[in-house]
């Protein structure tokens, strides 16, 4: 633990390989959309797996059998950005604005605490001075899109 600068790939490689029998049990594609080069963040790496498995979770129960999840490092508007995209149900107008909020869940009773977006939502702004968005469209799938600040010309 400790804040350092770290090789964010490597973390999410991790991450998914811990996550690899969960999505074959419920017979979802489980990708990795790998980047050219490499992508540095900094803060904690147990941060960072925190926020890939709650979104990955999340797209795995939102997703019938046979679809797909799928994590994408990118850059959008000169910032890092880390994608989570599935096949699933999307997300409901009346449910969106909701999501982010603390014991918020459209999961059965026992199912789901409705913790994980709450927390994803503190970890990105309050670890790693980023911001998180979500795009969805019903019955087609939702994308979570997490972007991380650049590094200023001063950092290490
Ligand atoms: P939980 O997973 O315990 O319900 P979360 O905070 O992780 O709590 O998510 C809150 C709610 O947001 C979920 O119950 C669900 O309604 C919605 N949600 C989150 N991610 C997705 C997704 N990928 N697809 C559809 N709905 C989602
Ligand atoms: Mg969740």
């Amino acid at each position: 633990t400790g804040r350092h600068s770290f090789d964010a790939v490597r973390a999410v490689d991790d991450t998914l390989a811990m996550l690899a029998h969960e999505a074959r049990a419920a017979q979802i594609q489980l990708h990795f959309e790998r980047p050219k080069e490499a992508v540095t963040l900094h803060g904690e790496p147990g941060r960072l797996t925190q926020i890939v498995t709650n979104l990955v979770v999340n797209g795995i129960h939102a997703t019938p059998p046979g679809g797909t999840v799928t994590v994408r490092f990118g850059e959008q508007e000169g910032a890092r950005t880390l994608q989570v995209e599935d096949t699933g149900s999307g997300i409901p107008t009346a449910v969106l604005p909701r999501i982010f909020e603390p014991m918020f869940t459209t999961k059965e009773v026992g199912k789901g605490t409705g913790l994980g977006l709450s927390i994803i939502h503190d970890i990105v702004t309050g670890h790693f001075g980023g911001e998180i968005g979500v795009q969805t469209h019903t019955g087609q799938g939702t994308t979570f899109t997490v972007s991380f600040p650049n590094k200023g010309p001063e950092a290490p």
